[in-house]
């Protein structure tokens, strides 16, 4: 179902007004919802950079168990207050089937994350609500496995599925994962679904996300996810990868996007 050999035209993903899949599109915000104040601040600034998708994290899976593990609901609600403030619609992560179903009076978008993408029963849960789904390669997944990983949920009956290459684990040290750029042509190819690049998980740092956001657009991708947090060395989570303000203003410039309406 997800091969574009049974269905060539691309799929566009609407999520509120915003196609994704046609004009190459910005997700932007926290790596984890930490306060209404934070997401309020972050939100501002996306809206200044006409971004229409906000991504933050309130369920998070984290390596170690002594790490933040989020705000949980509370997150979530955090997330749709402002975005409804500020006209946004809402990214964030699900990792319980059980909560598939609450999340869709919360977000517009169900990220499946890359520690969860082969957890079949989260993607079954994910297929059979109508919201739209982000999912994420996994740390160690191959091309393929990310594909069959979508085909779970679009046979479920979900067809609303949006991929996204963050990064695979390598013997490279210097980033935290290594972007494998090769996946967003093949993809493209392969698959009629829209194809995002995550230049923070896949990097791990923030100096080289200009570059690394202008190569995924050139090899196709049909967007960007990027961290943003308001005072990334207090982050509770994946402080050496957020964008700070200013540096995602910047990001912004030079990426130039297109303004895209439905
Ligand atoms: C995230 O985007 O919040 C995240 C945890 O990313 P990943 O699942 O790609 O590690
Ligand atoms: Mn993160």
């Amino acid at each position: 179902l997800v091969s574009r050999k049974r269905h060539p035209e691309d799929t566009i993903v609407m999520v509120g007004d915003t196609p994704v899949g046609k004009e190459p599109i910005m997700i932007a915000g926290p790596c984890s919802v930490e306060s209404e104040e934070q997401v309020n601040t972050v939100a501002k600034v996306l809206v200044d950079q006409g971004v229409k998708l906000i991504r933050g994290g309130a369920f998070k899976p984290r390596t170690s168990p002594y790490d933040f593990q989020g705000l949980g609901i509370e997150g979530l609600k955090i997330l749709r207050r402002v975005a409804d403030r500020y006209g946004l619609k809402v990214v964030s992560e699900i990792v319980n089937p059980a909560d598939i179903e609450m999340a869709t009076e919360y977000v517009d978008v169900i990220q499946i994350g890359a520690r969860n993408m082969q957890n079949f029963e989260l993607l079954k849960a994910a297929g059979q609500v109508k919201t739209p789904v982000l999912l994420k390669r996994g740390l160690a997944a191959t091309i393929e496995e990310l594909l069959f990983a979508a085909e779970y949920i679009v046979s479920r009956g979900n067809s609303q599925v949006i991929l996204v290459e963050r990064g695979i684990r390598t013997y490279e040290k210097w980033t935290r994962n290594t972007l494998d750029i090769l996946a967003v042509p093949i993809l493209k190819q392969e698959s009629h679904l829209p194809v995002l690049v995550d230049i923070s998980h896949s990097a791990g740092r923030k100096d080289i996300a200009i570059p690394i956001a202008k190569a995924a657009l050139a090899a196709g991708a049909d967007g960007i996810m990027v961290e943003v947090h308001p005072d990334p060395s207090v982050a509770l989570s994946d402080a050496n990868q957020q964008l700070n303000l200013e540096e995602f203003t910047n990001l912004m410039s030079a990426l130039q996007l297109p303004v895209t309406s439905s």
